[in-house]
């Protein structure tokens, strides 16, 4: 028996350009990446698109899908069962070709936000022992687990209106090592979450939170960093 055909529609071309339609073959536990993988490998070579791990634990193969973001790879297509599905770049991106975005103000933000871990100690001395209940502890766990997906950040509407805002992974990030006792460089990182492009600028829509497929809460972690830098202020 022939497997019944899905209708995709996928965008094609960079910020100017236009959807396609394809018809590919459906079966069984079948995702969103299998489904743009059939289209590139079978009916449409030149279309471009990334992924790496096709496990959900990358971030690479984030797309919008039915208007929506998700990550690809753990999105199964029996979700559209009856409907035509229409898979975009994701927004708040700019689109390099087809699928493709160009995730470099996405890695600036993350770097402006004081993504990076600075040790404050310096010297190599053996492991730094945090205790696994200390209360720092679970609050920088809590936001650790980020994949860098960017599915928060191109569901974010401040993202949309204000291009400078650093975002919600981001800032997700800056919580995670506020919290970490081993880091060393709060003072800068505060100032710049303090900005206009900072963590005021959030509205708490929660869409970061609502579709973020690790289960992180990054409007949570704003809230967290909003207090803390008023707390800061009267240090
Ligand atoms: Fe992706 Fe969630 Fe990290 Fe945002 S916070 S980049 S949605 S894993």
């Amino acid at each position: 028996m022939t497997a019944p055909n899905l209708n995709v529609i996928i965008w094609r071309g960079a910020e100017s350009g236009s959807l396609k339609s394809y018809k590919v073959p459906s079966y069984a536990m079948q995702t969103i990446l299998d489904v743009v993988t059939y289209v590139q490998r079978e009916l449409d070579s030149g279309l471009s698109y990334r992924f790496a791990c096709r496990v959900g634990m990358c971030g690479t193969c984030a797309m919008t899908v039915n208007g929506k973001p998700r990550w690809t790879c753990r999105t199964q297509a029996s979700l559209f069962a009856g409907s035509t599905i229409t898979i975009e770049p994701l927004r708040n991106f700019p689109i390099v070709k087809d699928l493709v975005i160009d995730m470099d103000s996405f890695f600036d933000k993350w770097q402006s936000a004081g993504g990076a871990f600075k040790p404050k100690q310096q010297s190599q001395t053996g492991f730094a022992a945090v205790k696994p209940d200390h209360p720092l502890r679970k609050a920088a766990n809590a936001a650790i687990e980020c994949i860098n997906c960017g599915v928060c950040y191109s569901a974010c509407d401040v993202v949309r209106w204000n291009s400078d805002y650093l975002g919600p992974a981001a800032l997700n990030r800056s919580w995670s090592l506020v919290n970490d006792e081993r880091d060393g460089d709060n003072r800068e990182r505060l100032a710049t979450i303090a900005s206009d492009a900072g963590c005021f600028s959030c509205h708490t829509t929660q869409l970061c939170t609502n579709y973020c497929p690790k289960s992180l809460n990054p409007s949570a972690s704003i809230a967290g960093l909003k207090r803390e830098v008023v707390r800061n202020s009267f240090r």
